[in-house]
């Protein structure tokens, strides 16, 4: 197998300084599909000084928007065209079906060009009234400079877009470093950045370990902004190798999102069937490796039984199997390693209690499902409380729980009842109830009878331990801009505050 040279700075792809190369696994039957370099800090030294070099130097920056915009939209066309490629290396890496590596390419693709849109629309400043009409006041909006770009394993192309093209089209540099474990669409996104003619060194790629590449960057004196998408306990690290430079910090972290099921949601039988059915979706979608995953189920008590036999008829219908392999509708976890802390938390609540409505166990192999690929059944538990450790922490696997309530107040009381606050959703057959729970929710994504969708051009990132701004929507582009106040004196004179 060959080694793919995946690290680029200043334009020029490499192999890593000392020699240092990675398997990247395809999780459906655990065999090597490619060779990577696995980067160190001379690496990612060397990126940050291309990117910081492009900055101070070079014309990324002064490059007019229009030209800017014109760009982001080359790279979208070009997205377009490598679809089903994309797609399929996504599915390799990460185990998510073809048809999730599409949706995702048509997400990014809309991403990009949202960017390009806005960037060309926006007026770039604006004037401000001084109260005098001898002052001309503006504020305008700035590049911050050099941005770090860490992102994780379950949506790499998806992640990494979301912070390269508001960061490209603000007129920024940057070094990403995506996650170690799924690398390979990332350095395809990096290729379609080339083609479509990004100066050298305004975009730079190193892939390896999070410590020491993303740790790296984290501290760097040279990088102005890090922008970081992963679990809470990285994240935190993140920020605290950041402080002492002060460089600006973005955080988008986990997330232990509820779905809230009202019983007059399943007063119908349409109602009761599109209840069930996105309680599923919320779950167990990409094997519920998902930050926004609805893994608590808070059902009515009064409609409890019936929701979740019918969750767990279906859910164990579900069909596993390779990513790429025609019919699955689910494939593996991405590593042994989240296999083994998948079977760990629902050991764990069996322990504290709960009862297993479905799954609990690796499926049996099949032609579509290797032995040595890492599947996991879905999973219902129920009976959960928030005593339990599967009810407080993010699991990323294919666990849904149940917990359930009486009232509207104990509803809200336990959607809120987590230290995260990346989404959550509300199911219920009347809009101002609904309406009213979602107002209540302390989450920074809120859906009524739907779960998952979102838009590029809304906001998206977490109350509490989900994180640290946001990225889509007009401020996923303010996130890469500084401010600046010129105030212009038209008519200047000496102020005399000091008389001698
Ligand atoms: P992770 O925290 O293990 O890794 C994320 C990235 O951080 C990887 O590139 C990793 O190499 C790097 N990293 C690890 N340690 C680091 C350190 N000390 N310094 C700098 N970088 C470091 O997360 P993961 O397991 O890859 O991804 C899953 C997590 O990501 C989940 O918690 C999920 O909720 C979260 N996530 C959040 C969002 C969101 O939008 N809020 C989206 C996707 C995933």
């Amino acid at each position: 197998m060959s080694v793919v040279k995946s690290i680029q700075t200043g334009g020029v792809w490499r192999a890593a300084a000392g020699g240092g190369t990675r398997e990247v696994i395809d999780p459906a039957d655990a065999t090597a599909i490619a060779v990577v370099a696995e980067g160190d800090i001379a690496d990612t030294d060397a990126a940050v000084a291309a990117a910081r070099s492009a900055f101070d130097t070079g014309p990324w920056p002064d490059t007019p928007v229009a030209e800017r915009a014109a760009l982001l939209r080359r790279v979208a066309d070009a997205l377009q065209r490598d679809r089903e490629e994309i797609a399929h290396t996504e599915s390799r890496d990460t185990g998510k079906t073809l048809e999730e590596g599409r949706v995702d390419v048509d997400d990014v693709t809309a991403a990009f060009r949202y960017f390009a849109d806005l960037v060309r629309n926006d007026s770039g400043g604006r004037v401000v009234d001084a109260g005098d009409p001898e002052v001309h006041s503006v504020v305008v909006h700035e590049p911050v400079g050099v941005c770090a770009m860490i992102t994780p394993w379950n949506y790499p192309l998806l992640q990494a877009s979301w912070k390269v093209a508001p960061a490209l089209a603000a007129g920024n540099t940057f070094v990403l470093k995506p996650s170690e474990l799924t690398p390979l669409s990332t350095v395809h996104l990096m290729k379609l950045l080339q083609e479509a003619g990004l100066p050298e060194g305004v975009g730079n790629l190193v892939t390896g370990a999070g410590d020491p590449v993303g740790a790296r960057l984290a501290e760097h004196p040279d990088v102005d902004l890090v922008s970081f998408t992963g679990g809470l306990a990285s994240g935190t690290k993140v920020a605290g190798a950041a402080a002492p430079t002060v460089k600006k910090v973005a955080l988008e972290l986990g997330g232990k999102n509820p779905n809230v099921v009202l019983a007059d949601a399943c007063a119908t039988e349409a109602g009761f069937d599109l209840a069930v059915d996105q309680a599923l979706n919320a779950a167990f979608t990409h094997s519920g490796q998902v930050c926004s995953a609805g893994a608590r189920l808070i059902v009515e008590e009064s409609v409890r039984d019936r929701f979740v036999t019918e969750l767990a008829r279906r859910a164990t219908r579900i069909r596993l199997g390779r990513g790429t392999a025609e019919g699955v509708e689910c494939g593996p976890l991405v590593s042994a390693q989240q296999l083994a802390k998948t079977e760990e938390y629902v050991a764990s609540a069996l322990a504290d209690g709960a009862t297993l409505r479905c799954g609990g166990e690796r499926p049996e192999p099949s032609a579509v499902r290797p032995e040595s690929g890492y599947f996991y059944s879905p999973t219902i538990l129920d009976h959960c409380h928030r005593g339990m450790r599967v009810i407080r922490e993010e699991t990323f696997g294919p666990i849904l729980t149940v917990e359930t309530f009486t009232t509207e107040e104990e509803a809200v009381a336990l959607a809120n009842d987590t230290e995260y606050g990346l989404a959550g959703a509300v199911f219920s057959a009347d809009s101002a109830r609904a309406r009213r729970i979602a107002a209540r929710m302390r989450h920074g994504t809120v859906w009524i009878n739907d779960f998952h969708p979102y838009l590029p051009q809304a906001e998206w990132g977490g109350f509490g331990k989900s994180g640290v701004g946001r990225e889509l929507g007009p401020h996923g582009l303010a996130e890469y801009r500084e401010t600046k106040h010129v105030y212009e004196n038209l008519r200047p004179s000496p102020v005399r505050w000091f008389s001698g």
